[in-house]
């Protein structure tokens, strides 16, 4: 059993009706719909709640946290963020998507800008599969086509991932690199791309696949051995 929460700032979809007709149940409904029947256990939690939903109770019982925001990074709490960022360093899984790129919390992990190029004009996407064996692109093919999505393009400026999963190709002529994964302390991390809250993009069929695999990539099934820092005693007799 994986325990997945989904968060969501939950605020394109209270302003824009465009946004809440696609995403009825909300952007984090649509996600939280992936895990429906399989070997997981989902919570949800937003903005607006207490503690924007990430109590220590909800965080001590996730093992891989999905992060949607946008409008409203700014109004994440730094409690929150360093809450957040202990128990990734701690073990749980993050998976940061599309402008979460921007979010506290990624930012702080990344320990760079994490700004890219950007452009809201329909463009068709083709999200390229480069690491073929990775167990995020688990059943996912050679490229998944997306007819209209918002354009990210290089340069992004990210720490170099430890695995390139997905590279996208946009019809303006840019690229982008689209899945990444990175290790913080006992934390998997993975930013995906996709999902601009315009587009019915989490309902296409393969970005679920990935999201799946991704949760599943992400969770740290077996204990984590809590290191222990510090002045230390020598194992051993040492010289006098
Ligand atoms: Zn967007």
């Amino acid at each position: 059993m994986i325990r997945v929460t989904v968060w969501n700032e939950n605020r394109h979809e209270k302003k824009n009706p465009r946004v809440a007709e696609i995403y009825p149940d909300g952007i984090h409904g649509a996600i939280a719909s992936v895990f429906a029947g399989q070997e997981f256990m989902v919570q949800i939690a937003t903005l607006d709640e207490p503690e924007h939903g990430l109590t220590e109770a909800v965080l001590e019982t996730t093992d891989v946290l999905f992060w949607w925001g946008h409008l409203a990074h700014g109004d994440v709490s730094d409690t929150i963020v360093e809450r957040v960022k202990a128990r990734v360093l701690a073990g749980m899984g993050l998976v940061v998507l599309h402008s979460g790129h921007f979010s506290k919390i990624f930012k702080v992990l990344m320990g760079t800008t994490c700004d890219l190029k950007w452009r809201e004009a329909n463009d068709r996407e083709r999200i390229w599969t480069v690491a073929p064996g990775h167990p995020i692109a688990e059943g996912i093919p050679e490229n998944i086509l997306l007819e209209a999505e918002e354009m990210y393009g290089e340069h992004f400026d990210i720490p170099a991932p430890e695995e390139l999963v997905f590279v996208s190709w946009f019809s303006g002529g840019e690229v982008f690199r689209s899945g990444c994964t990175y290790r913080r302390g006992a934390g998997n991390i993975f930013y995906f791309r996709p999902g601009h809250e315009t587009y019915p993009t989490y309902h296409h069929q393969d970005i679920r696949q990935v999201l799946l695999n991704a949760a599943r990539w992400a969770a740290n099934i077996n204990p984590i051995t809590t290191p222990v820092y510090g002045n230390a005693k020598p194992l051993e007799p040492l010289p006098s």
